[in-house]
């Protein structure tokens, strides 16, 4: 079976053409500057990258150029479109209703229009991503995953905010959750590679990347997770502030007059890792610059352990235990200080790392960095989102 996933942002299309059978990916690449330009960069494994430059009006188009370069033969890994048997999209929000990933049909179409006023940045390109597809290839089947969907499990006291009901019964203002694919994906993983049933373990994954959330997976269901509302809550990340005290908001916005659009650009765009060092979103200049005698990187990164460690802790106590630490993504998959920062003085929870193995550990496999007699499993896992969605994908598509 050949799965294709597409994942579309605002002005972005990503995809990734999938051999079922193999697991293998066959060809991936990024179409970019939607609306604005437009290029696309298209890989094959063992060749070249190819990239160009091609005015791309609209997700419609830029997903016809796609299918032409998958299928042509200069750059083309299939000989026909019809060699794919089904599309799966990724969907950042499933609102309320959609608790799992989902056959996309007409209905699922229409709901998922009636939360973009919850989801206003990702729900439009998903939707024309979506659109598209069913316009150049009617009769296949397509499934939307959910980032929210994993979370679709958890208690109402863990989702439902203290302020008045009405704003969660009137308008859907609640905890939702984000990278639930990436936290599910991990997770499964480990169990797989402990060889103990997902069922028998607490586990904590920290998807640490330029967006950062960690999840409380019990018995392989998510049970309270960071972000919230929106990716916004958390943990301090690249450029968005995570959580903190809302009146420095409306203090902010009454003494500086900031509109609700430039608070908003300050708290996502401007504040976090960013925000704090004055230096970068990521992770890897600011460790060298906290190395150089830079002060305000150091905060910035001792920000960042904090809130990692505290989310953990406060897990641990929700899930009365832990079996198992995952770091993944960006930050978690690559950057060891950060790790050995996190799991330092935890030892009263049972988290304890081989130091060595965590700074000399190997990318893109499944790493065990657990020191020997340790209590809590600490491992290292890539996560892989894309493969994830083609798993519900095929599954779905097969029952249809
Ligand atoms: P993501 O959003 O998952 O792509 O993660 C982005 C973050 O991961 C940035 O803060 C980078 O500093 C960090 N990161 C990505 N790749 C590496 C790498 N090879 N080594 C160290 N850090 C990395």
């Amino acid at each position: 079976m050949k799965i294709l996933v597409l994942n579309a942002g605002s002005s972005s299309l990503k995809y990734q053409l999938f051999n079922m059978e193999t697991s293998e990916v066959l060809a991936k690449g990024n179409c970019e500057r939607i609306g604005a330009g437009g290029t696309v960069t298209h890989k094959r494994p063992n060749s070249d990258n190819y990239f160009e430059e091609i005015e791309l009006a609209d997700h419609g188009k830029a997903l016809e150029r796609v299918l032409y370069l998958l299928c042509s033969e200069e750059y083309g890994v299939i000989s026909d479109i019809k060699e794919i048997d089904a599309v799966g999209h990724r969907v950042a929000h499933g609102g309320e209703q959609l608790k799992e990933s989902s056959l996309i049909t007409e209905s699922v179409v229409k709901y998922l229009e009636t939360i973009i006023p919850i989801n206003p940045l990702h729900g439009p390109p998903a939707i024309a991503g979506i659109k598209a597809c069913l316009a150049l290839m009617p009769s296949l089947p397509q499934v939307a995953v959910f980032d929210t969907s994993f979370y679709s499990d958890i208690e109402d006291f863990r989702y439902v905010y203290p302020i008045p009901y009405e704003f969660y019964e009137n308008d859907k203002v609640r905890r939702y959750g984000f990278h639930g694919t990436s936290h599910r994906y991990v997770s499964a993983e480990l169990a797989k590679i402990l060889g103990k049933p997902i069922e028998q373990l607490k586990i904590v994954t920290c998807h640490l990347g330029n967006g950062s959330s960690i999840t409380a997976v019990d018995g392989g269901k998510a049970i309270d997770t960071s972000m919230g509302f929106t990716p916004q809550e958390g943990i301090a990340m690249g450029t968005r502030s995570g959580s903190i005290d809302p009146t420095v908001v409306t203090y902010l916005m009454k003494t500086k007059g900031y509109t609700p659009e430039q608070m908003e650009d300050i708290l996502n765009k401007k504040s976090g890792l960013l925000g704090v060092s004055g230096i970068s979103n990521d992770c890897r200049n600011i460790y060298e610059a906290a190395k150089n005698g830079d002060n305000r990187a150091e905060l910035a990164m001792k920000i960042l352990v904090n809130g990692i460690k505290k989310h953990i802790g406060s897990y641990v106590a929700e899930m009365n235990g832990l079996d198992a630490l995952v770091f993944t993504a960006g930050i978690g998959e690559n950057q060891w200080n950060i790790r050995e920062a996190v799991c330092e003085n935890m030892e009263y929870l049972g988290i304890e790392i081989d130091k060595e193995r965590n700074k000399n550990f190997t990318r893109g496999i499944p790493f065990d960095i657990t020191k020997e007699g340790a209590k809590v499993a600490t491992w290292i896992i890539p996560t892989d989102e894309e493969y994830m969605i083609a798993i519900d994908t095929q599954r779905l598509a097969s029952q249809n």
